[in-house]
C-alpha cells in the first residue's frame, strides 16, 4: 500500500480575519457607547488604477462592517502633489479623523515619500511614516504595517511562541519585508532577510523554520527549497493567465509543491490578504484609542 505524503496544515487566514473583525466590531461598539468615539478612517485614492479601486472598496466595506466611519477622498490622476499634501494636512488637523490611508501606488507625478512624510505619525495606519518605521526598529510602540502584522498573527496562532526560531523573510520592501523582519525579531526569532542579490536563496530557505515570502513573483519558492515541517507564509498576490485563458491569483510560493513538504502554509487567496484588512481596522481602532488617551483593550 502506498504511503501518502504528509500534507501541510493550510492556515485559514480568511477565518482568522473574520474572527478578529467580529471581535473588533464589539470593541468599536463599546468605544462608541462608553466614550462617544467612532473611529474614523480617511482613505485617499488618486487616479484610476483598477486594482487600487478594488482594494479601497474592500477596505471601506470591511471598515463599515466593523462600525468604523470611512471618509473616501477620490482624486483624479491629474491631481497635483501640492493638492494631495494640502488635503492630507486637513485630515491631520481634524480631530475627528483617527487614521489616514493613502492608497499606493500614486501617479508618477506625485512623490509617495513626500506624502508619507506629511502624514501625522499618530494617524499613519499603514505604518509607513519614518517615525513609525523607527519605532518598530527600536522595539517601541507605534503603528505597524498591516500586512506584516497579519503575518505575525498567523504565525503565532499556528506555532505559539516564536522564540528562537530561524526565520527567513524573502523581500525587503518598506511595506512588507523589512517590517516583517522587525516583527519576527521582536518575537525573538533569529532572522535572515533575503532579496534579489541573495546568493543562494534555495539554501537560505532550506535552513529556515519559518519562511515569509514577499517577492512579487508568481510561485517562486519551490517545494524542494522548503525544510520538512517549516511554516510558510505567502504574502504574494500575482495575477497569472492559466492554460484555459482565465486569470487567477497565485502567491509567491508554489503552493501545490510546498503543501506536500511544509508543516503549515497560507493559501493565496485566503491567507495573508484578509489579515491585511483586519489589521488595518485594528490599527485604526488603536490609533483612535491612543489619540483619546484610552487604554488599549485587546
Ligand atoms: P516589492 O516589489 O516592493 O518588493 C519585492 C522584494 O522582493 C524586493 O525586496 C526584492 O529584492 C525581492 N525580490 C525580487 N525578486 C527577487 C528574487 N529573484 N529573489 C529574491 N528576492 C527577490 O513588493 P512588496 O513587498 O510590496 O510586495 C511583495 C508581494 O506581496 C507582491 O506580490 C505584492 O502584491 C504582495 N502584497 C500582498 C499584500 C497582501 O495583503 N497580501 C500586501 C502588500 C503586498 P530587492 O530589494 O533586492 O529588489
Amino acid at each position: 500500500m502506498a504511503v501518502s505524503a504528509r500534507r501541510a496544515t493550510v492556515i485559514d487566514g480568511k477565518a482568522v480575519a473574520a474572527e478578529r473583525r467580529a471581535d473588533l466590531a464589539k470593541r468599536v461598539a463599546a468605544l462608541k457607547a462608553d466614550h462617544g468615539l467612532t473611529p474614523t478612517l480617511a482613505v485617499f485614492l488618486v487616479g484610476d488604477d483598477p486594482a487600487s479601486a478594488i482594494y479601497v472598496r474592500n477596505k471601506g466595506a470591511a471598515a463599515a462592517a466593523a462600525g468604523i466611519r470611512v471618509i473616501d477622498v477620490k482624486l483624479p490622476a491629474t491631481a497635483s502633489e501640492a493638492d494631495l499634501l494640502a488635503r492630507v494636512g486637513v485630515m491631520n488637523g481634524d480631530p475627528a479623523v483617527n487614521g489616514i490611508l493613502v492608497q499606493l501606488p500614486l501617479p508618477k507625478t506625485i512623490a509617495a515619500d513626500a506624502v508619507i512624510d506629511a502624514l501625522d505619525p499618530a494617524k499613519d495606519v499603514d505604518g509607513l511614516h519614518p517615525e513609525n518605521i523607527g519605532r518598530l526598529a527600536a522595539g517601541r510602540d507605534g503603528l505597524v504595517p498591516c500586512t506584516p502584522r497579519g503575518c505575525l498573527i498567523l504565525l503565532e496562532r499556528t506555532l505559539g511562541t516564536l522564540d528562537g526560531r530561524r526565520a527567513l523573510v524573502v523581500g525587503r520592501s518598506n511595506l512588507v519585508g523589512r517590517p516583517a523582519a522587525q516583527l519576527l525579531l521582536r518575537a525573538n526569532c533569529t532572522v535572515t532577510i533575503a532579496h534579489s542579490r541573495t546568493r543562494d536563496l534555495a539554501a537560505e530557505c532550506r535552513r529556515a523554520e519559518i519562511v515569509v515570502a514577499a517577492i512579487g513573483r508568481s510561485e517562486f519558492v519551490r517545494g524542494d527549497w522548503v525544510a520538512p515541517g517549516a511554516t510558510v507564509i505567502d504574502v504574494g498576490i500575482n495575477r497569472v493567465t492559466g492554460s484555459d485563458g482565465k486569470d487567477r491569483i497565485v502567491g509567491d510560493v508554489a503552493f501545490a509543491e510546498v503543501v506536500e513538504v511544509a508543516g503549515a502554509i497560507t493559501p493565496v487567496p485566503g491567507g495573508v490578504g484578509p489579515m491585511t484588512i483586519a489589521c488595518l481596522l485594528e490599527n485604526t481602532y488603536e490609533a483612535a484609542c491612543r489619540q483619546r488617551g484610552l487604554e488599549l483593550d485587546q
